[in-house]
Formats: C-alpha cells, sequence, structure tokens
C-alpha cells in the first residue's frame, strides 16, 4: 500500500473531545500510522508524499462494537407486535416465541442463510464507522450450530472490512432437550464443545449468561474453569436482572468485561476495578426492555473502572442496528458525559475485547483505521438520533466507505404527494 498524508482534518486519537488537535495531518505507511499530530510539525520526509484534503473533517478511530449476537434466524418483529396488543409472556412461549423461537430458527438456517441475514445487520453498523465487532453464538445451544454461529461470525469478518472478535456462548439458555438438567449442559459446553470449538480456532474470548433465568453462579465458575483450562479469556452477562455476585466472580477470573451491570453494587464495582474488569453497558436492551434500575454509574466513575457501550445487538432485547444510537441512549438514560460515552465506543470498548492495543486509538504504529464524520462538533455524535454521519471510513489506510451520494430522483416525489392527496381534499 502506498504511502499517504491525510491533512485538513482535526484530529480525536484517543476517542475523548477534551484531548483535540485542530489542523492535524495523519501520515500512513503500510497501512500503519507514521506519524500524527498538528499539521505545521509534520517532519519533512512526510511533506513530499501524496496528500488526501479531508476537507475539515472531523476525525476519530473507527468505533468498536464489544457486545454484539449479530448471527441469529429469524427475528422477533411478531412477538414484539403481539405483546404489544396485550399478549403475556406465557402466550408468547406457548405459541412457541421467545428465545425458544430464535434458537429453533437458528439451527434451521444454513450458514449462507445465517451469513446473509448477518450482513444485512452488519453492513448499517459499518457504514457508521465501525471497525471492530464482537459476535456471540448462543443462539445454537448444540454442537453443529453453535459451530455454524461461530463460523458464520468468522466469514462475516473475511468478507466484510471489520475485525471480528468470535465469542464463544454456550451458556446463554437451557436448550429444551435439556430441560431440568442444567448441570448436564453445562458439561456438554466445558467437557466437549467449547474445547471442540476452540481447537478449530473459532473461539476468541468465553462468556456466561450467569442470571436467575441463565446459569448459577457455580455454573458459571465451572465454565470459566473450562476457559481458563484452554487459555482463552472471559467475560460475563452479569447483574443485568437481579445481584447474583456474577461481576465479582468475573473479577477473580480477570475477565475483560462483566456487561449489563444494572444491579452491581459496590463490592463488584472495586473487584472489577482491581482486576481491570471493563463495564460494558448496553442502553439499546435497557431502553427495549423498558428496565428501570440504573447501573451503578457514579460508582463506577467513583472507583475508575472503564465504561464501554455496545450495541448488544440481537432479536429479544436490542434489535439494534447503531451504535451511534446508543451514545445518545447512554446519554440520555444513563446521564454518561459526551466523552464517556466516545471512548466508551473506541478505547474502552477495545479494551472490553481484550485489543486495546490494536483497536480504538490512534498512534504511531497502529492500523489507520479511522473514520471522517460530517458534524462541526464530536458533541454532534451523541447528539443526532438516526442521521447518518460518516462521511468517511478508513481501514489500515485505504478508504472503505464513503457516505452515498443523495439518490432522489427530481420530479417523483411532487407527483407522489399529489397521488396520495385524500379523495375530496
Ligand atoms: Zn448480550
Amino acid at each position: 500500500m502506498s504511502d499517504l498524508v491525510w491533512h485538513h482534518l482535526n484530529l480525536c486519537a484517543r476517542g475523548d473531545p477534551n484531548e483535540t488537535i485542530a489542523d492535524a495531518a495523519l501520515a500512513v505507511r503500510d497501512g500503519d500510522i507514521a506519524w500524527l499530530g498538528a499539521a505545521r510539525d509534520l517532519p519533512r520526509e512526510f511533506a513530499r508524499w501524496p496528500h488526501e484534503d479531508l476537507g475539515g473533517a472531523w476525525v476519530t478511530p473507527s468505533l468498536v462494537d464489544c457486545h454484539t449476537h449479530l448471527v441469529y434466524g429469524g427475528d422477533r418483529a411478531d412477538e414484539f407486535a403481539q405483546r404489544l396488543a396485550g399478549a403475556s409472556y406465557e402466550e408468547i412461549a406457548r405459541r412457541g416465541g421467545g428465545i425458544v423461537s430464535t434458537v429453533r430458527a437458528t439451527r434451521e438456517a444454513d450458514e449462507d442463510a445465517l451469513f446473509a441475514s448477518a450482513a444485512a445487520r452488519l453492513e448499517p453498523l459499518l457504514s457508521e464507522g465501525v471497525g471492530a465487532i464482537e459476535i456471540k453464538s448462543g443462539y445454537g445451544l448444540e454442537f453443529g450450530s453453535e459451530r455454524k454461529m461461530l463460523r458464520v461470525a468468522r466469514a462475516l469478518g473475511r468478507r466484510y472490512p471489520v475485525s471480528v472478535y468470535t465469542t464463544f456462548l454456550g451458556a446463554h439458555a437451557l436448550p429444551p432437550e435439556y430441560a431440568g438438567r442444567a448441570d448436564a449442559y453445562i458439561d456438554d459446553v466445558c467437557k466437549r464443545m467449547l474445547p471442540a470449538l476452540a481447537d478449530e480456532g473459532l473461539v476468541d474470548a468465553v462468556d456466561v449468561f450467569c442470571e436467575r433465568i441463565g446459569f448459577t453462579l457455580g455454573q458459571s465458575e465451572r465454565v470459566f474453569e473450562a476457559a481458563t483450562r484452554l487459555n482463552l479469556p472471559v467475560k460475563m452477562h452479569a447483574e443485568q436482572l437481579s445481584l447474583t455476585g456474577g461481576a465479582a466472580l468475573s473479577a477473580r477470573y480477570r475477565a475483560l468485561s462483566a456487561d449489563h451491570l444494572e444491579f452491581l453494587d459496590e463490592a463488584g464495582v472495586q473487584a472489577m476495578k482491581e482486576a481491570g474488569t471493563v463495564a460494558v453497558l448496553l442502553p439499546g436492551a435497557y431502553y427495549f426492555i423498558r428496565e428501570t434500575q440504573l447501573p451503578p454509574i457514579d460508582l463506577l466513575r467513583r472507583h475508575g473502572v472503564p465504561i464501554a457501550l455496545a450495541t448488544d445487538s440481537n432479536p429479544g432485547t436490542s434489535p439494534s442496528t447503531s451504535l451511534l444510537a446508543m451514545l445518545n441512549l447512554g446519554c440520555t438514560l444513563f446521564r454518561l458525559t459526551v466523552p464517556e460515552v466516545l471512548q466508551g465506543v473506541t478505547r474502552h470498548a477495545a479494551r472490553a475485547l481484550g485489543r486495546g492495543d490494536r483497536h480504538g486509538e490512534l498512534a504511531p504504529n497502529r492500523p489507520a483505521d479511522f473514520v471522517a464524520w460530517s458534524v462541526g462538533t464530536l458533541s454532534e455524535l451523541a447528539y443526532w438520533m438516526g442521521r447518518p454521519l460518516a462521511a468517511r471510513v478508513v481501514r489500515a489506510g485505504a478508504t472503505v466507505y464513503t457516505a452515498p451520494a443523495s439518490r432522489w430522483i427530481s420530479g417523483v416525489a411532487a407527483d407522489a404527494r399529489a397521488s396520495n392527496r385524500p379523495k375530496g381534499a
């Protein structure tokens, strides 16, 4: 790849709007950043390189979505409508709804179908500047289907300009065929599924849903033990619906992150701080299930626990394909500040993946993965609701996405208005 200097830009290299460089330049060699700083300080050796003008755009590191369930079969839009029309959870479950319906649809879908449906959700994330994403298994709940999900996640990473990190979440829910035998299922997860999937190179980390409606603390610890034996990092869906002590357990296993955390207590916060475990907050799920218990933001701040935000993209509780929407929800619902949410989808999210060395920050000798935004201030990234903001997405120094030019066709809108006019008006 050829050498290039990007210039005429305002740089926010660490995702913190309090640390910016106006009129900056970025020199890229072989896909990595060779130099960055104020344009007037550009060393002479780079001045001769070809220059690309970014028109005064704000530039941040590419975004990182560190918690998603992006690969699954079907969706739950009908169930959403039924609930709004008054159906109870029990009625929906009797009609075969809930997570069981996603498990069934995921088991039935082949890899091509899963790939196509996940790609349709991935593309909007990429077009708003996501350069690294975590994708979990957990809707197969048996070896072949969990494997299929992870293979599709890997295939997405090969097809699209994004780094995909896979997480084995076999302990997401109890499959119907193991009803009443949760310990036997955890045996299968730990002794058969995880070692075989790890052996195939399909697992970057291991996750557990530790909750009254998920798995117990003891079962979660068995999964962590199995992961540790394979040298795989762990993370946990913890303290979402009740305080179980899952975050403290995660900290004992030096988890990359503990996620959700609405019911987290101060002892758990302290344990996370000491272990360096990132707090991943998921405002999309909080919003969608109309949760009212707020995560302990002030405790996390006071103890200096890094906070990340993610979409939790999934069919049941967060059918979101926008990480920027999470910035807005994080600010409005959790009262996080703009610097907190921006670092929450860059630096801190990269750390939650265990890849703070590669993603979430722009610095010399790191990949030139960045986004040029069509905004006047960085606060706009958290302010707009649903407005496309990425003008250009660059990966390893190469432009991989530019905002599409307007496709409006003149004349059509006026005709449509005429035909929609109510009769007799
Ligand atoms: Zn989740």
